[in-house]
C-alpha cells in the first residue's frame, strides 16, 4: 500500500513538472515573437544624444505607392490676431512620451508638428495614428536620421519614400513636410524631397541639457511671434518641459500651433526646396 501511494505521488509531481515546462515554453515563445522577434529594442546615437529604435527593414515594402493619398492632416483655423509659436518634436514617436505630449497639447488648446523617423513610426504605428487623430501634424525626419548631403538625390528620395510608406501604413496619411536631420541641406536634398524643408528659429538644445527647467527657460526667453521651436519628444525632461511651458505661454497670449497652422495664419506660402526657419525667415529656392 505504502509503495503504491508513493508511486502515485511521483506521477502527480511529473505532471506538474510537465505543465510548468509547457507554460515556460508558451510564455517564452509569446515574448520572443511579440517583442524581441520584431526588433532589438533601442539604441542611442551618441553624437546627437538621440534615441532611435532599430527596426527590421525587411518588414517594409520597397518604393512609394504612387497612389498615395495626400495628407489627411487638416490645420485648425487660427485667430490671425494672436501671437503664434509652432512647436516641433523630432526623432520620435516614442510610445508613452509622445502620448504625454499629445495630452499636454490637448489640455492647453495647443497643437504641434511631429517630425518622425520612419524607423520609429514603424515600431509605434499606434502612436503615429494618435498624433494625427488628435489634430497634430505628422511630418518626416527621414528613415534613420541619415546625414542627407552624403546621399545622391535618388537615395534621398528613397529615404523619404520609405518613411512616407511606413507613416501611411500607420495612419493612412502622407507626411506633410520634411525636416532634414541636423538641418543639413544641399542640392541633392532639395531635389530628392518634394516638400518645403522645415527648419527652426529657436533651438532648445533639449537633447543636450536633458533638463526641464533649462528647456522651459530657453523657450520663454527666445520664442516670439512667428517662431518655430525645436524639441525632441523622446526625452522625458522635454515632455515635462512641454507640460510646464504650455500654460505659461497661453497666459502670455500665445497660441502654440503646428508649422502648417503658423504658415497659413501668417499668409506664407512655401514650396519644394524652400528653407523655412520661421514665418518671417524663409530662404526661397
Ligand atoms: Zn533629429
Amino acid at each position: 500500500m505504502a509503495r503504491r501511494r508513493k508511486r502515485r505521488r511521483l506521477n502527480v509531481g511529473r505532471i506538474v513538472g510537465l505543465v510548468v515546462i509547457i507554460a515556460v515554453i508558451v510564455v517564452g515563445a509569446f515574448f520572443i515573437t511579440t517583442r524581441l522577434g520584431r526588433t532589438s529594442y533601442a539604441s542611442v546615437n551618441k553624437s546627437m544624444g538621440e534615441y532611435m529604435v532599430k527596426a527590421n527593414d525587411n518588414l517594409l515594402g520597397k518604393g512609394t505607392d504612387k497612389e498615395f493619398k495626400k495628407s489627411l492632416y487638416v490645420p485648425r483655423k487660427i485667430d490671425k490676431t494672436k501671437k503664434l509659436i509652432a512647436f516641433t518634436f523630432d526623432d520620435g514617436p516614442l510610445k508613452g512620451n509622445t502620448e504625454r505630449v499629445i495630452a499636454a497639447l490637448e489640455k492647453n488648446d495647443a497643437r504641434a508638428t511631429f517630425f518622425m523617423l520612419g524607423q520609429n513610426a514603424n515600431y509605434y504605428p499606434e502612436t503615429v495614428k494618435k498624433v494625427l487623430e488628435s489634430g497634430n501634424e505628422v511630418s518626416s525626419h527621414t528613415w534613420n536620421h541619415t546625414y542627407l548631403p552624403k546621399l545622391s538625390a535618388a537615395q534621398v528620395r528613397a529615404q523619404e519614400d520609405k518613411t512616407a510608406n511606413v507613416i501611411y501604413k500607420a495612419c493612412g496619411s502622407k507626411p506633410v513636410s520634411v525636416r532634414p536631420p541636423y538641418g543639413a541641406i544641399n542640392e541633392n536634398v532639395k531635389q530628392g524631397i518634394d516638400t518645403a524643408l522645415i527648419l527652426w528659429s529657436v533651438d532648445t538644445l533639449d537633447w543636450k541639457t536633458k533638463n526641464t527647467d533649462a528647456t522651459v527657460k530657453t523657450i520663454l526667453k527666445h520664442a516670439k511671434d512667428g517662431d518655430i521651436v525645436l524639441m525632441h519628444d523622446i526625452h522625458k525632461p522635454t515632455v515635462a518641459a512641454v507640460e510646464k511651458v504650455l500654460p505659461i505661454l497661453k497666459k502670455k497670449g500665445y497660441e502654440v500651433c503646428t508649422v502648417s497652422e503658423l504658415l497659413e495664419a501668417k499668409g506664407v506660402k512655401v514650396q519644394k526646396g524652400d528653407k523655412v526657419f520661421s514665418a518671417t525667415d524663409i530662404i526661397r529656392k
